[in-house]
């Protein structure tokens, strides 16, 4: 099954407390594609200019990612975001962020993108993002992502509910969710959102996994144990791939399915954060998710405890 993913395509400037990478692919397209591909086969819709470098384009089609929808402006530059982490990495802090190329894209799907069942919509304008949805003719799944840059804008926040209006997942972080809703209580805030179209929010909690909150039920999945985090850049884009990939490969959009693609999303993540930008998940493998997968399993299954008594 095919997924198409608009996105940013980036050159990213990182600083986290164990190091830092300056003009790095980033993107959540990039990340989400690098993560997905492994998975199913994606094609991707975004912009760059003159300035991206066929190398990191290649390190997307050696994943097999369709870039048919990718633009190049002859004389314009690519998106560019800077990035620093607190030494409690779940704290970000945006340093620069630079539209370039994005600011006149407007997304001309081709032809053999138009059937896809699922659809991500990454981290981009929400108007680009609306332009997308609009030319898939019956999406099975759609899922959504949004930040804080435009959220609070007041202009690109009016953009954000037609398409939240029409998509069944809105992935968001704590900080994110209770900034679009006015909500403090999680819970109560994807219940404020579940009625205004989507089947599931899937909130991210960084390094302490996920919790999924829909009308069929909750569900929690811990991040995956990793004794080395080098860089948290991306790791919501490669948990939506990991997701969004399994839920394509699988064709399984029940809630059982959604909560095994969970398990998928923070596996995933896992190896995004091992190492600075997309080096980590350049080097993931099918077999490593699997394993991954098994071992979270382990660590977190607590089904044989509640056998006996609790007392
Ligand atoms: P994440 O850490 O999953 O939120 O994703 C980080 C990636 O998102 C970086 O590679 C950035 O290039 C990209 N990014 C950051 N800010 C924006 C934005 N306002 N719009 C689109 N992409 C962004």
């Amino acid at each position: 099954m095919s997924l198409v993913v608009v996105g940013s395509l980036a050159f990213d400037n990182i600083e986290t407390p164990f190091g830092r990478a300056d003009d790095v692919l980033g993107g959540a397209a990039s990340y989400f594609s690098l993560a997905a591909s492994v998975l199913t086969s994606v094609q991707l819709v975004a912009v760059v200019g003159a300035d991206m470098p066929e190398e990191y384009l290649d390190l997307l089609r050696q994943r097999g990612v369709d870039l048919s929808g990718l633009q190049r402006i002859p004389d314009g530059k690519t998106f560019r975001w800077a990035g620093r982490y607190e030494y409690d990495m779940n704290v970000a802090h945006t340093l620069d962020t630079q539209l370039n190329v994005f600011a006149d894209f407007k997304p001309n799907l081709p032809e053999s993108y138009r059937q896809a069942e699922y659809v991500y919509l990454a981290n981009i304008l929400p108007s680009l993002q609306l332009g997308v949805i609009e030319q898939i003719s019956r999406p099975r799944f759609v899922g959504l992502d949004s930040m804080n840059f435009w959220i609070g804008n007041p202009e690109t926040r009016a953009d954000m509910a037609p398409v939240i209006e029409r998509v069944d997942a809105v992935f968001m972080n704590d900080a994110e969710i209770r900034q679009y809703t006015g909500s403090y209580n999680l819970f109560e805030a994807a219940r404020q959102l579940l009625t205004q179209g989507p089947r599931v929010v899937l909130m991210k909690k960084g390094e302490h996994g996920a919790v999924a909150v829909s009308n069929e039920g909750i569900f929690v999945v811990a991040a995956y144990p990793l004794e080395t985090v080098k860089d948290p850049t991306g790791a919501g884009d490669s948990f939506a791939g990991g997701f969004m990939g399994r839920l394509a490969e699988a064709g399984d959009t029940s809630w059982e399915g959604i909560k095994r693609a969970m398990v998928f999303g923070s596996v995933v993540a896992s190896f995004a954060v091992e190492d600075f930008g997309v080096a980590g998940l350049l080097r993931m493998r099918r077999e490593q998710i699997e394993e991954r997968f098994e071992t979270l399993r382990q660590y977190t299954a607590f089904e044989a405890l509640a056998e006996s008594p609790v007392s």
